[in-house]
């Protein structure tokens, strides 16, 4: 099904195309009527089938732009989610005068209150983050929230949020839809959905009906100055039929397609400086496969569907887990095979592991297994934050008067 069937605001369908989406997703297609009619949801898909969008799509046509109040409340488990989400969702509602907002721990409230003295109609937050907000300040007002949404719901409970989602979803006081989506379903969901779900329509979607699980992580560990060389070597002997060679600036990406194209013929370059004709007659080349191999920076890669390429490669790692979703999300998708290859030098080690663990990967080396144990060690974490910290006991905090009096919604 195509995002043109929908009954879409015309600024939210322009957008979807901007973005390169045509076609809905499996997941997206089984849960947009439930959402738009208001009904509450239990979605079940994993990793990468799309579900930022399917939650989206339908939450940005539903936000009446001119009401000035936060109307949809997402939560999810980690800041870089918050992020993703974020971003999403703001390129899928700009046009149509959405605006997101996303709150999360690790950075200023202070900068996060002024923001929200503005308009906000859609707010993703850290369930802790939240909290803090809602315990300690009036920035955030929760009675116009008409949705309710929890992303990675499977996630949130095994990083120990369940009493923080209880009291949000107990601050709630209005009737509102509730939205879980998970990509498994641990037990101790079950407790979440009788308590917080008014016969929910259940969507899971089974292996053969995802959509891009067909992609593999390869990752290449290499010193820096014999980086060209082995990307060189890679794209020699690997069968490629379409590459994209992601670069972190256009400086590098300008630097790498003069090298490449020694070797090579038909290297195509794209980066966020060129003039819209430019890029969509060097797309269109691309398209037409009359160009194989594509420097591209992060900027130009964003959101594009090119379906049949089959190989992403890093040349420079991305920087944060999520661009290095975004990058990879070009290959592999709806079901075609695909390949990631991430080159690796000393200076990525520290946030490698992390990444891995965060983007759920199982890495396929080649060459040389850095040893990342040791390397964690050694380096940290670039942000100086332990990964996933899990709490063991509840936080108990004090009821602050804001709140006393208010009626929780009933639990069955
Ligand atoms: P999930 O939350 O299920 O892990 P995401 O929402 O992060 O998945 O989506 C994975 C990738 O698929 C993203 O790169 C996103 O841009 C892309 N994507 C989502 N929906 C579509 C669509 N309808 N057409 C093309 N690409 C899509
Ligand atoms: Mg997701």
């Amino acid at each position: 099904m195509k995002f043109s069937e929908l009954d879409l605001k015309p600024e939210i369908l322009t957008a979807l195309t901007n973005m390169g989406y045509q076609d809905l997703t499996p997941i997206q297609e089984k849960t947009f009527s439930p959402i738009i009619s208001g009904r509450d949801l239990l979605a079940r898909a994993e990793t990468g089938s799309g579900k930022t969008a399917a939650c989206g799509i339908p939450l940005a046509q539903m936000i009446d732009p001119s009401l000035n109040a936060i109307q949809v409340l997402i939560l999810v488990p980690t800041r870089e989610l918050a992020l993703q989400y974020v971003e999403e969702i703001h390129r899928i509602g700009k046009l149509a005068g959405v605006v997101p907002f996303a709150v999360f721990g690790g950075f200023s409230m202070e900068i996060q209150k002024a923001k929200l003295r503005d308009r906000v109609h859609l707010l993703v937050a850290t369930p802790g983050r939240l909290i803090d907000f809602l315990y300690n300040t009036t920035a955030i007002d929760l009675s116009s929230v008409r949705t309710l949404v929890l992303d990675e719901a499977d996630e949130m409970l095994k990083m120990g949020f369940i009493e923080d989602i209880d009291f949000i979803m107990s601050s709630l006081i209005h009737e509102h839809q509730t939205l879980f989506f998970a990509a498994t379903m641990p037990k101790e969901i079950d407790r979440l959905i009788s308590a917080y779900l008014k016969e929910p329509v259940r969507v899971e979607l089974n292996k053969e009906q995802l959509s891009p699980q067909s992609l593999v992580h390869h990752f290449q560990y290499t010193e820096r100055r014999d980086r060209l060389n082995a990307l060189i070597q890679y794209l020699k002997k690997e069968k490629i039929s379409q590459a994209l060679i992601f670069c972190n600036s256009r400086h590098h990406g300008e630097k790498l397609k003069k090298e490449l194209e020694r070797i090579f013929k038909s290297i195509g370059y794209i980066h966020g400086g060129l003039e819209q004709p430019k890029r969509t007659s060097i797309f269109e080349r691309f398209r037409q496969k009359k160009i194989d191999l594509m420097v591209a920076t992060d900027l130009a890669g964003r959101g594009l569907d090119f379906s049949h390429v089959s190989h992403v490669i890093n040349y420079d790692y991305p920087f944060g887990q999520e661009s290095y979703t975004h990058r990879t999300g070009r290959t592999g998708r709806m079901g075609r095979s695909g390949i990631a290859m991430t080159f690796v030098t000393d200076e990525e080690l520290g946030v490698l592991k992390s990444m891995l663990k965060a983007n759920r990967i199982d890495p396929v080396w080649h060459g040389n297994i850095p040893n990342l144990q040791a390397v964690h060690k050694q380096y940290g974490r670039r942000d100086g934050k332990k990964h996933f910290k899990r709490r063991s006991q509840p936080v108990q905090r004090a009821k602050s008067p804001q709140f006393t009096g208010m009626v929780p919604t009933p639990l069955s």
